[in-house]
């Protein structure tokens, strides 16, 4: 049975100023370091505003750094776009690939996703690929067609499995307080590591959707829940630090 580390990703949203994002970056980087070595991956995704300063506070601390999405090309003519090269140039490790909120807000498809996946993985980054069903496929019962059609479509033809990170959000348990069983996460994750096929076992799948301190246990205990990947509760340092504990 493959052992995976477990990753705790914090999705800040277009949350956060100077002053109260560093204060919350700093706050986290020294749970870490008080906790170190720590048995789990973690990493803060801030708005682009903060990943320079966020970076050098992070620094010496087991914290990672990540984006919320980044641009398919790498570098030109595109106004107020960020390459996935400048975000490797900022110490970023990681970035958010296809979250919900931009496929619905700003209609990305799968083929543009893929195209970010192959460039975000050319610049070195491990990118976290946002896959899951609304509720009406849900209602539908559509769930694994809907997913296993997002994440083959989200992916470029050639990838590598290392830098992968998939995370499966239902898009109606984003911010409602509403959790899925976690037989049925754990159900949705052996699906997606089916249709990743041979290299399915190795990568990390990822839940998100309304994880707080009192649910993530019992998500974080499953054996296919590698990690979680928090919205609201990532704003608070000791909400946050009380998930990602859980992953001991
Ligand atoms: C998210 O949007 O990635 C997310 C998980 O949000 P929340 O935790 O607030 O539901």
């Amino acid at each position: 049975m493959a052992t995976r580390r477990k990753l705790i990703v914090g999705n800040w949203k277009m949350n956060g100023r100077l002053t109260s994002g560093l204060n919350l970056a700093k706050e986290i980087a020294n749970r870490a370091i008080e906790s170190m070595p720590l048995e789990f991956d973690v990493a803060l995704c801030p708005p682009a505003t903060l990943l320079w300063p966020i970076s050098e506070a992070l620094m010496g601390s087991p914290v990672m750094l990540g984006a919320q999405d980044c641009h398919y090309a790498n570098h030109g003519a595109y106004t107020g776009d960020i390459s996935a090269g400048m975000l490797a140039d900022l110490g970023c490790r990681y970035v958010i690939l296809g979250h919900s909120e931009r496929r619905a807000a700003y209609e990305e498809t799968g083929a543009l996703i893929a195209k970010k996946v192959a460039a975000a993985q050319l610049a070195g980054l491990v990118t976290i690929v946002c896959v899951g069903e609304t509720l009406e496929q849900r209602a539908t019962g559509t769930t694994e067609t809907a997913i296993v059609q997002q994440l083959s479509s989200s992916l470029p033809e050639k990838f590598h499995s290392s830098q992968l990170v998939v995370a499966y959000e239902p898009v109606w348990a984003i911010g409602s307080g509403d959790v899925p069983e976690t037989d049925e996460v754990s159900s949705i994750h052996r699906l997606i590591r089916r249709s990743l096929g041979a290299m399915g076992e190795a990568v990390q799948v990822i839940y998100g959707g309304s994880v707080v301190p009192h649910n993530a246990r019992d998500l974080l205990e499953q054996h296919e829940i590698d990690g979680v990947l928090v919205g609201g509760a990532s704003l608070n340092s000791d909400g946050f630090w009380s998930i990602a504990e859980k992953a001991r």
